[in-house]
């Protein structure tokens, strides 16, 4: 289960997420710019899973594979791409995953942080149950839900809850390198970086301002074992 998060200010959004997997079952591609979208993707598979366009309308998910097994097994990744590719705001992305899914008779949990430059949300599925909360400050999920409750009976503390807590002292100043270590940090009971337990062999984060979106990246590594690469994507 991956951890992402965001943090909201006056003139920037900043998004993370750890890339968590119970082993390294993928190797994960170099980011690449294609029909406006800036993607990453895993070589072999179809589809991506983290990715912004030009009018700077993001996604991030998380999907909760251990919860429930799933049935039809759809693959999301190809819906999160044409999503990215044909929508220009996050009311519209929410509006097209949302009949995308039902289509498909969609039956993973999950949760989505969808942003543009006005609106930032977390979505959140059950399998056909949607839950949505507007954020004005910093969240994060790891796969503990925070709007369906109902379905958490017992939301215990997790690496989210200790992501909100670092990120809500987060200023533009020293964002970017507050936000490495967040990725980085260790911790007895809920480290951000699980890469002695499921492993975390990825971590992206966006710095996004009006013109530009600043893109740190750890492929195929530990963040808190390697130095993160940069690309700027510029939007429009
Ligand atoms: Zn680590």
């Amino acid at each position: 289960m991956c951890t992402f998060g965001i943090k909201l200010t006056d003139k920037r959004r900043y998004i993370f997420k750890n890339l968590d997997v119970h082993k390294v079952i993928f190797s994960y591609s170099l980011p690449i710019i294609d029909k406006n979208v800036l993607k990453f993707y895993i070589p072999g598979k179809n589809g991506i899973w983290t990715g912004i366009n030009r009018k700077g309308l993001l996604i991030q998910t998380a999907e909760h594979t251990g919860n429930l097994i799933s049935k039809c097994k759809i693959n999301t990744w190809p819906i999160f791409e044409r999503m990215l590719e044909h929508c220009n705001d996050t009311y519209s992305g929410l509006a097209f995953l949302m009949s995308r899914f039902k289509e498909a008779k969609m039956d993973l949990p999950g949760s989505i942080l969808l942003s543009d430059r006005n609106t930032s949300i977390i979505a959140e599925y059950y399998p056909s149950v949607w839950g949505i909360k507007i954020i004005d400050d910093c969240d994060a999920r790891a796969g503990i839900f925070g709007v369906l409750t109902s379905f958490n009976k017992k939301p215990k503390p997790d690496r989210a809850h200790l992501a909100v807590r670092l990120m809500s002292k987060i200023k533009d100043k020293n964002a970017v390198d507050s936000l490495k270590a967040l990725c980085r940090k260790h911790n007895m009971k809920n480290s951000i970086c699980r890469h002695k337990g499921p492993n975390t062999n990825g971590s992206i984060i966006m710095d996004i301002s009006e013109k530009a979106a600043i893109i740190h990246y750890v492929l195929n590594s530990h963040p808190c074992k390697s130095e993160y690469k940069r690309i700027v994507f510029e939007l429009y």
